[in-house]
């Protein structure tokens, strides 16, 4: 009997972990263009690990992916969903960053060529298990099968014309080592990965803060008609790139006169945020992460300073 309910409980726990749905809806966002937007949220079991965009542009010689999300479900998912709108077979996939909720979904694109930077395919190459078993246990079920696949090919910066959209991928960096925007110059519209968010903190893990702030004014400069962000809705500039310039500054204004002033970590963590800070999506605990991940290296410029 207790064997009996064993098993009972193991079919249901499969049958869950296969029915995981994302519930993922293309929006167009520009003639045969798309984005799938993800919830402004940390991983969690509800949402799956869906905190991200990811986008597709159906081009007359097929589909160009724009990154595949946080497991091979939603890769799957997204491939269905893509499937859904055109019968015309995905050619391109690409990663914009070697952050996990970004390329967690390769595994879903058998047989398609995955291309992304250089930096970044070393960056995914490295990326250690322990990564994905911290995704596992915030995620559970949702990332059932999903292993880390790099990207198997290296993009080439510059302009490529695909089935009639003119496509720039730009080699940048700053909230990664290697951070790829991909400039639709046929419609305008600019998937800037995770260099832009929008109503939602940046996170900064791997950020080179002055170097985030010049990939933004670079991405300025191509005045895009519409920002996709990685993280948030998209609209048209400059309200992501404000958004994210202000947070940086602001990030780095704040830890520089934390160090001056000898504060421990805990005690800039315990900084009240201003209010167009704590507007933000998630902000206390990304503000806290931030600063585990840069304070040391102000402290430490203002010892060595002295
Ligand atoms: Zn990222």
């Amino acid at each position: 009997m207790i064997r009996g309910i064993a098993f009972v409980l193991v079919l249901l726990w499969s049958g869950l972990a296969q029915a995981f749905d994302y519930g993922l809806k293309a929006v167009e966002v520009a003639p045969e263009t798309y984005v799938v937007i993800g919830a402004m949220e940390h991983f969690s079991r509800q949402n799956g690990g869906n905190i991200v965009n990811t986008g597709f542009i159906v081009t007359a010689a097929g589909v160009v992916v724009i990154d595949t999300g946080p497991s091979l479900l939603y890769g799957r998912q997204l491939r269905a969903l893509i499937g859904g709108i055109t019968d015309a077979p995905v050619v391109l996939a690409v990663n914009t960053h070697a952050h996990p909720d970004h390329y967690l979904g390769n595994g879903a694109f058998d047989g398609v060529p995955i291309a992304a930077l250089a930096g970044t395919r070393q960056a995914i190459a490295e990326a250690p298990p322990a990564l994905l078993d911290g995704i596992y246990r915030l995620v559970g079920d949702a990332m059932a099968g999903t292993q880390s696949v790099p990207p198997g090919e290296t993009l080439a910066p510059g302009l490529r014309e695909v089935g009639g959209h003119r496509l720039e991928f730009l080699a940048l960096g700053g909230h990664t080592g290697a951070d790829l925007a991909v400039f639709d110059r046929s419609t305008g519209v600019l998937f800037a990965g995770d260099l832009a968010f929008l109503d939602r903190t940046p996170t900064t893990p791997q950020a080179d803060l002055d170097h985030w702030l010049a990939a933004l004014e670079t991405l300025r400069a191509l005045k895009p008609a519409l920002v996709v962000p990685g993280h948030g809705p998209p609209a048209p500039p400059p309200a992501a790139f404000d958004q994210t310039a202000d947070y940086l500054r602001w990030l780095r204004r704040v830890l520089a006169e934390a160090a001056a002033q000898g504060l421990d970590a805990a005690e800039v963590m315990a900084l009240p945020l201003p209010p167009a800070v704590a507007a933000l999506a998630v902000a206390p605990a990304e503000f806290a992460r931030s600063v585990i991940h840069l304070y040391p290296a102000f402290e430490r410029a203002m010892l060595s300073a002295k």
